[in-house]
């Protein structure tokens, strides 16, 4: 595995890649890796002849009173996993290669935007756009892969592609889970055991209501009911509580039985997390 933090090393690898004909694959991560990141990594060894797993905590898509100080950075662990994962590239750039003095542009997607995380973390997913952006540009991937850990974030970034035509294909992977239920996130290190164990309520309220829905509950009492598990299993805040069509993100107030989605965010303390099921 290469390990490189110059664009310009890059450029030079990517393109002897694309000489030698060889499909490339990107997974796009901030680091302080976990099952659920490995396993898009070997999801994208099954689509691509060569992976490149990017590390970067990207400023953009942190909010002024968010975590980004003390967001986890493990690299050479990091490193390693990757190495032993079979990993061609790892792409791990400073902010100042990424964002240079003078860096000044900007991009929104409307629409996928809006609401859930959204309106939770104002230019949260601007920042997130952005990067991904610019990290296509770097690596020139064939296909990309994403969690639907992140099911909004997916739903920016195929919206995103599409309309500014990145020609690539964009693949979401299922959320990865630890035997308990909870679902694998960087984030959870900051959680202490009791929080640990109490967050457990959130994907426990998600089966509860994706059950209720299905079996035909009204909408509207099931998901104030979950909300209100949640804050009573020790939850500080909930965020979003919501039923959305899995492809639009469009907000539902009845299940009419198209491929819907249940996307829930919770503060557990002073750790925001966030999960989804489909129904
Ligand atoms: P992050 O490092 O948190 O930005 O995540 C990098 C990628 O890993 C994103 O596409 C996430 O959706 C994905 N990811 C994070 N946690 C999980 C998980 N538990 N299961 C599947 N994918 C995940």
């Amino acid at each position: 595995m290469q390990t490189i933090n110059q664009l310009d090393a890059l450029r030079h690898h990517i393109s002897a890649l694309r000489d030698a004909k060889r499909r490339v694959a990107l997974v796009p991560t901030m680091g302080a890796l976990h099952d659920g990141h490995m396993m898009l990594v070997e999801e994208a060894r099954r689509h691509a002849d060569a992976v490149v797993v990017s590390i970067f905590v990207n400023p953009t898509q942190f909010g002024p009173n968010e975590d980004l100080d003390a967001y986890p950075r493990t690299m050479e662990r990091d490193a390693e996993l990757l190495r032993a994962a079979g990993v061609d590239i790892l792409w791990a750039p400073h902010a100042t290669i990424v964002y240079p003095p003078g860096f000044a542009s900007e991009i929104h997607v409307a629409g996928a935007s809006n609401g859930y995380c959204g309106a939770a973390r104002p230019g949260h997913f601007d920042g997130v756009a952005l990067v991904v952006a610019k990290l296509f540009n770097q690596v020139q991937p064939d296909v990309a892969l994403f969690g639907e850990k992140d099911f909004q974030q997916l739903a920016v970034i195929r919206q995103m592609a599409r309309d500014l035509d990145f020609a690539l294909d964009i693949l979401g992977v299922p959320i990865v889970r630890d035997a308990d239920g909870l679902a694998l996130s960087s984030r959870n290190a900051y959680l202490t055991a009791e929080e640990r164990t109490a967050a457990l309520a959130l994907p426990a309220a998600l089966g509860q209501a994706a059950a209720q829905i299905r079996a035909g509950d009204d909408v509207g009492q099931t998901l104030a009911k979950a909300s209100a598990d949640i804050l009573a299993a020790g939850f500080a805040r909930v965020d979003y509580f919501a039923l959305a069509d899995a492809v639009t993100l469009e907000e539902l107030q009845h299940f009419d039985g198209r491929a819907a989605r249940l996307l829930a965010s919770a503060k557990m303390g002073k750790t925001r997390l966030i999960d989804n099921l489909a129904i």
